[in-house]
C-alpha cells in the first residue's frame, strides 16, 4: 500500500545508521519534513535535542541489532513507525534508458535505480519533466548549459566517474536504450577504466515504441519480417542506400531529419520505388506529437517542416497504420451512427 501524507513542517525522526539512512533523509527533507536523525539505537548519535513526539518515525532497515525495542516504545506512545528500505553502497553508476520521453514506459528497474539515486545525470531527450517526481536525487541536466551549448561527452564522463568516485548513486539517464545510438558503450567503458563498479538497464527505444505511437507495427506478419535501424546523424554511403533498398523490410532511421533528403534521393537511386510508404513521427509521447505520411517520391516536401526528434519508418508497415487507423474511424462512425440512432 502507498500512502501520500503532507509532511511540510512535520518531526520526521530517520533512524538508523548513517550508510543506510541518508537517501531516506534526503526523500523527508524533500517533501518538507522536519527531519531528526538517530544512527544508534542507545540514544548515541544525534545532533542536538530530538523531537519530544515526532509525527512519524521512518526506521531504515541497516541491518543493525536493538533497534525493536526502542520502535516498540515509539508504536507504545502512539507514533507511526515506517519501514524504509536501506540506501544501496555507495559509488556506483547505472546507466538508465528512460525510454522515449513518457514515464508510462519507464522500466521498473528504472524507477528504482532513479528512486535509489544520489545524483542524476539526465539528457533532454529523457523523460526530465517528470524526475522531481520520481527521485529526490540532485538533477544535472548534462543536455544543455546555460547559453546552449552542450556538455561534450568527455565532460559527462568525467562528472559522471568523479560523482561516484565521491561516494555517491549516480544514475545516468538517458532517452530510448542506451545502447541505441546513445553512447552508452562509451559512458561504461569510461566507469571501468575508472574502477567505477557500472550497471545497465535496458530502456523501450524510440525505434519501436516512437512507430508505435503513431500505430505503425514495425513487423507484420506477411508484410515486414524485419527492421533495420539505422542512424541519419550523417548522410549514408551509396552502398548503404543500395543494402538497405535491397533488404525489403522495415526501415527506421533516427536522427534523420538533417539527412532525409539525401536519404530519399539515395533510395531512389538504388532502385526503391517511389511509392514506398514513408512516415515521419516527431516527437512521440509527447505534447504535440505528430505524425506525416507520404511516399519516398514525396516526402522530402511533405516532411518539409518536421523537426527532431523525430523518427522516419520506410516500408509497407505504414499501410498497416494507415488500414488500422482507417478501420477505428469506420468503427468509430458506426458508433456514432448507433448513437444517433438509439439517440432518435
Ligand atoms: N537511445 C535513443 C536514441 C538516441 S538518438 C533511443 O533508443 O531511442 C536520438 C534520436 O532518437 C532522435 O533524433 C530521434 O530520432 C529519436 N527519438 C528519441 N525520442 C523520440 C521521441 N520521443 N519522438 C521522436 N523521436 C525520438
Amino acid at each position: 500500500m502507498q500512502l501520500s501524507i503532507d509532511l511540510t513542517g512535520r518531526d520526521v525522526l530517520v533512524t538508523g545508521a548513517d550508510f543506510a539512512a541518508r537517501q531516506a533523509v534526503r526523500r523527508y527533507e524533500a517533501a518538507g519534513a522536519v527531519v531528526y536523525r538517530l544512527s544508534t539505537p542507545h540514544g548515541a548519535g544525534h545532533d542536538g535535542p530530538l523531537p519530544e513526539k515526532p509525527f512519524l518515525v521512518a526506521a531504515v532497515d541497516d541491518g543493525q541489532p536493538g533497534w525493536e525495542p526502542l520502535l516498540d516504545r515509539c508504536r507504545a506512545a502512539g507514533i507511526p513507525v515506517a519501514a524504509e528500505p536501506a540506501a544501496g553502497p555507495a559509488g556506483h553508476v547505472t546507466l538508465v534508458g528512460g525510454g522515449p520521453g513518457t514515464t508510462e514506459l519507464l522500466t521498473v528497474g528504472a524507477v528504482k535505480a532513479l528512486r535509489d539515486a544520489d545524483v542524476v545525470f539526465y539528457d533532454r531527450l529523457a523523460p526530465c519533466q517528470d524526475l522531481p517526481s520520481l527521485t529526490s536525487a540532485e538533477l544535472v541536466d548534462v543536455g544543455k548549459k546555460p547559453g546552449h551549448h552542450k556538455v561534450s561527452q568527455g565532460d559527462i564522463e568525467k562528472l559522471m566517474v568523479e560523482s561516484a568516485l565521491a561516494g555517491n548513486n549516480v544514475v545516468r539517464l538517458k532517452g530510448g536504450d542506451p545502447y541505441v545510438f546513445g553512447r552508452g558503450g562509451e559512458e561504461v567503458a569510461s566507469c571501468v577504466a575508472a574502477g567505477v563498479p557500472v550497471r545497465v538497464i535496458s530502456g523501450v527505444t524510440s525505434a519501436i515504441s516512437v512507430p508505435a505511437a503513431a500505430g505503425i507495427p514495425v513487423t507484420h506478419r506477411e508484410v515486414s519480417h524485419m527492421f533495420t535501424v539505422v542512424s541519419g546523424h550523417a548522410p549514408l554511403t551509396e552502398k548503404e542506400h543500395q543494402h538497405l533498398a535491397g533488404l525489403g523490410g522495415t526501415i527506421v532511421v533516427l536522427m534523420g531529419i538533417g539527412t532525409l533528403h539525401q536519404l530519399a534521393a539515395g533510395l531512389r537511386r538504388a532502385g526503391m520505388r517511389a511509392d514506398m510508404p514513408m512516415a515521419v513521427v516527431e516527437r512521440g509521447y509527447r505534447p504535440g506529437q505528430r505524425t506525416t505520411v507520404a511516399d519516398l517520391g514525396t516526402i522530402t516536401s511533405a516532411a518539409a517542416g518536421c523537426s527532431n526528434p523525430a523518427v522516419l519508418v520506410i516500408g509497407e508497415v505504414v499501410r498497416v497504420a494507415e488500414a488500422s487507423r482507417g478501420h477505428a474511424e469506420a468503427a468509430a462512425d458506426l458508433d456514432r451512427l448507433a448513437a444517433s440512432l438509439l439517440g432518435s
